[in-house]
């Protein structure tokens, strides 16, 4: 990078067909996912009828070609809708999104033909959901260090391992699932490779109990001896890290979009509450300290739906620098939608830290964000990798 800081200039408005997009899938978020959503909260249920209306839709392999029965739709438009989804429920955000990103890219980049063909069709239809098996126990930011085995024998490859917290486990039914297929040190020998749930020795442990994103599905993944055909490889044996990377340069985008999405929302409860609510004779939202936090809300979303925005347009143009634009997208989005989060709740004062004010549960589900897809420490580093490379 030339001049750090100086990135190319993009012109940010959307096209008619991203901006009907937009309207559409709002109003389906609206329509469809509200109701009901504070119970699928406290019940901890899945929405697997709305996600598979969603996969109907179009919405669960938006970048796939349409080869593959995908959308082939381009980022910004990707990012638009996890935005609305995440806007109304943060849950069935990150159930599209890692379908999306961590599962149909990771496979649309580096899986053979018949692979693409065998697999992707059943996750853009909605008839499936996918996932992506990184962190293990030991292993979370120092991903390199997993422990997971693959071992070739025959035509097929045997995994061994556990594979902690994960996205659509239980409900998914494709995984992209990393493993150590050579003794090498650190990040090197690992391979990437498509598990079906279907396949033998493929389990799932018991569901976490969660903070937030209750109606979302999170698991171990549990591979004893588990099967795969020597074609589910994905790209070269040993090249898996570079795959982990690249995969999670393009994701960090949806998890920036969620977090601009639950932070629209924030920012619209609190409005609404500041102007109804009245204390010593007027509305809260006419004393300077509420109108303060609203203005820096809503200065901080801009900003956050700018850089995401900006990183989605330009991830097609140059994979060297997609890494940067996402991380920074996602470090502020993030960390702007929980301080977003965070301000909204203070403005309901007590009503604030009740089960039946949104926000409340915006506030819980926010916060994994900085956290997911790489913690902010982790994009701080990404970042400055690319700045002093
Ligand atoms: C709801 C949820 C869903 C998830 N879904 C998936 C999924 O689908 N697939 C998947 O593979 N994973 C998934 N994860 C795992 C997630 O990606 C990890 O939790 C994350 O990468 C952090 O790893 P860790 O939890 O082990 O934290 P650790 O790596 O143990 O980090 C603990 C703290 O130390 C900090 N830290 C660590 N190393 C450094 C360093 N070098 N410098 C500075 N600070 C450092 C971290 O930033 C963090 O604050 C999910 C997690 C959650 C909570």
């Amino acid at each position: 990078m030339a001049n750090p800081g100086h990135d190319i200039g993009i012109d940010f408005s959307l096209t008619d067909e991203q901006a009907l997009l937009r309207d559409e899938v709002r109003r389906f978020a609206e329509e469809r996912i509200r109701p009901g959503l504070d119970e699928r909260d406290r019940r901890h249920e899945f929405p697997a009828a709305i996600l598979r209306q969603m996969g109907e839709l179009g919405l669960l392999g938006m970048m796939v070609g349409e080869e593959y029965g995908g959308a082939g739709l381009d980022a910004v438009s990707y990012v638009v809708v996890v935005e609305e989804i995440a806007r109304v429920c943060p849950s069935v955000a990150v159930t599209m999104s890692v379908t999306n990103s961590v599962c149909c890219w990771p496979i649309d980049h580096f899986a053979g033909a018949e692979l693409k063909r065998e697999v992707l069709p059943q996750l853009t239809s909605g008839g499936s959901l996918g996932g992506f098996g990184l962190t293990e126990p030991g292993a979370g930011s120092d991903a390199g260090s997993l422990r997971t085995t693959a071992r070739r024998d025959g035509d097929e490859w045997i995994l061994n391992g556990e594979k902690a917290w994960i996205t659509n486990a239980g409900v998914g039914d494709f995984f992209v699932v990393f493993a150590r297929t050579r003794e090498a040190p650190g990040h090197r020998g690992l391979s990437a490779f498509v598990v079906p749930a279907s396949a033998p020795g493929f389990s799932v442990g018991e569901p976490e109990e969660k903070l937030g994103l209750r109606a979302s599905n999170t698991a171990p993944l549990i591979l004893e001896d588990c099967r795969v055909p020597a074609s589910n490889l994905l790209g070269q044996e040993g090249g898996g890290f570079r795959i982990a990377l690249a995969t999670l340069d393009h994701s960090r985008l949806g998890i920036a979009a969620q977090s601009v999405g639950i932070h629209q929302r924030a920012l619209e409860l609190a409005r609404e509450y500041a102007r109804e609510r009245v204390q010593f004779g007027r509305p809260i939202a006419e004393h300077q300290s509420i109108r303060f936090k609203l203005a820096e809300m809503a200065t901080e979303l801009a900003a956050a739906r700018l850089l995401t925005h900006r990183a989605a347009a330009l991830s097609s143009r140059s994979e060297a620098a997609v890494g940067k634009w996402a991380a920074e997208a996602k470090l502020w989005a993030s960390e702007a939608a929980n301080r977003a989060c965070a301000q909204a709740l203070q403005i309901h004062g007590g009503n604030g830290f009740h089960v039946d004010y949104e926000i409340s549960r915006l506030y819980r589900d926010v916060r994994v964000t900085t956290i997911y897809e790489g913690t902010s420490e982790m994009q701080r580093l990404v970042i400055a990798r690319h700045l002093l490379a």
